[in-house]
């Protein structure tokens, strides 16, 4: 059994049904299990995901301690998570554990998972001021990103690029949200040499001229025509009223992709707008190789992320800030 810090409690803010608000409350420090880390949280970011988890449009586990975005440095590891040591600043994203066994683990889908855990959902996440992870799927962090900067690209970054990648060769993207996903992706899209297109919610000239100055070539309301025929649109706003908007916005075999986990439901819509090999596909969690990319491309790509930070007592203004759509980039908490 590892040696645990002298320190010997924790605070989180916890969900206890969903709708409430966060309460705060202090727990003994959890020992980690063989291959698990113990993290002293240094930053954790706020996800969309975690607004749908606080709502309720997803269930999980509850009690649960929301957050899945966490940086932190280990401050007691089990004798069988090889390759970490004290110290040592990871990340930890919302993956947190798969079965394994199950046809999509052994076909290289972990993501599609039969049994998996996730971070702040199925365990205890980073809302708090320690964590324990399952250390084979935690990831180091580039070094040049401060830990504020880092805990978005865990998630926003992390999965706003497998849905980059499933946008394949695309060179003229719709982006239809632009929050903290949309922000780090369309650093990363410009710096490839893609053309961005962002949508914001009609009106919305802050959010507008704030894609502008990452590199967007166009950024207008998602009311309006798109001034050019596009290669693909990824989907980062919970709307599905989008779907049909955005593949009007794309040309014959393009592709809309949904990047995020939860989505109002689509209305009906015509069957020419789908024709013509038109595609909407889902993005669903993240594999560790995705990671392992992600990182890579994150050191080498100029990317500059945009954060406002709350302390974890204020968690739930933080999170009202953001269903209100009133946050540029990420809101990251810090214990
Ligand atoms: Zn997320
Ligand atoms: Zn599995």
């Amino acid at each position: 059994m590892p040696d645990i810090p002298k320190q010997a409690t924790m605070r989180a803010m916890q969900l206890d049904r969903a709708g409430m608000p966060l309460r705060m409350v202090e727990r003994a420090l959890p020992a980690p299990g063989p291959v698990e880390l113990l993290l002293e949280i240094s930053a954790c970011g706020i996800c969309r995901t975690d607004l749908h988890v606080v709502d309720g449009d997803i269930s999980g586990k509850l009690p649960i301690v929301p957050g899945h975005e966490i940086v932190g440095r280990i401050v007691a590891l089990g004798d069988g998570a090889s390759g970490f040591e004290l110290g040592q600043r990871v990340g930890v994203p919302w993956l947190g554990h798969t079965c394994g066994v199950c046809r999509y683990c052994r076909e290289d889908a972990e993501n599609l998972c039969d049994d998996p855990q996730f971070t702040g959902f199925t365990r205890d996440g980073g809302f708090a001021s320690h964590v324990v992870a399952d250390a084979r799927y935690c990831f180091a962090i580039p070094g040049k990103f401060a830990d504020a900067e880092a805990a978005p690209l865990l998630c926003a970054g992390l999965i706003g690029y497998r849905a980059l990648r499933m946008a394949g060769d695309a060179q003229k993207i719709a982006f239809y949200g632009f929050g903290a996903a949309a922000h780090i992706l369309a650093q990363i899209a410009v710096w490839q040499g893609r053309e961005i297109y962002a949508f914001t919610s009609p009106g919305d000239d802050a959010a507008q001229a704030f894609a502008r100055s990452l590199g967007c070539c166009w950024a207008g309301g998602s009311d309006q025509a798109p001034p050019a025929e596009l290669d693909a649109a990824i989907i980062f706003a919970p709307v599905g009223s989008l779907v049909p908007v955005a593949l009007r916005a794309i040309h014959k075999g393009g592709k809309v992709i949904c990047a995020g986990i939860h989505m109002s439901d689509i209305p009906t819509f015509p069957y020419k707008d789908l024709w013509g090999e038109r595609l909407v596909r889902s993005v669903a969690n993240l594999t560790r190789r995705d990671g392992e990319e992600f990182f890579e491309l994150a050191a080498s790509a100029p990317i500059e992320i945009a954060v406002r930070t709350f302390p974890l007592e204020q968690a739930d203004e933080a999170l009202s800030l953001l269903r209100g759509g009133a946050i540029q980039g990420a809101a990251v908490l810090l214990p």
